[in-house]
């Protein structure tokens, strides 16, 4: 079976720059053969030798905020039917958000497993405001800075582990 890791969270988290930054080594492998043309929205990664695929949810990603909740809640369902993990992604800059709190509810409803991210953690100084996530009700999250790459290896890590 092959695993399948989807990307999701409100636009402007990092969602794209973290599937980016998980492609990397692999799209160069693939841009020196001709005529592959990139998918921007699934792509093959690997961590530790394990191999596994990357969506990338942005169909709603229109530089705004303002989405539609059915528009949300069609993109999460999406994801949790294609996909084998989650990664649900909010970031430290805006905090927690009401949408945030909506697409952590509609994730619960599937028994995939789920690693909350908190992005744009790209200094230690944003470690405490992080905290506030755990008003979500979550144990634990994973802190990352998809910018630099940093958390990146400790997430990878327990995603690739429980495959
Ligand atoms: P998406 O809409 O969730 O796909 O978000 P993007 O990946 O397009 O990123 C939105 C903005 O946040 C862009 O300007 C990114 O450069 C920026 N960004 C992404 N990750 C980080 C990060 O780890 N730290 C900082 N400071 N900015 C980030
Ligand atoms: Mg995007």
């Amino acid at each position: 079976m092959s695993n399948i890791v989807a990307i999701v969270g409100r636009p402007n988290v990092g969602k794209s720059t973290l599937f980016n930054r998980l492609l990397e080594r692999r799209e160069a492998i693939v841009d020196s053969t001709a005529g592959v043309t990139r998918d921007r929205h699934y792509g093959k990664s690997d961590w530790n030798g394990v191999d596994f695929t990357v969506i990338d949810t942005g169909g709603y990603d229109v530089g705004t905020d303002d989405i539609f909740e059915e528009e949300i809640r069609k993109q999460v369902q999406l994801a949790v039917d294609e996909a084998t993990s989650i990664i649900f992604m909010m970031n430290v800059e805006d905090g927690l958000t009401d949408t945030d709190y909506e697409i952590y509810r509609l994730l619960r409803r599937s028994n995939k497993p789920i690693y909350i991210v908190i992005n744009k953690v790209d200094s230690s100084k944003e470690e405490l405001p992080a905290t506030e996530f755990y008003q979500l009700g979550i144990d634990k999250y994973y802190t990352l800075s998809s910018a630099t790459g940093s958390g990146t290896g400790d997430l990878l890590d327990d995603v690739v582990r429980d495959f």
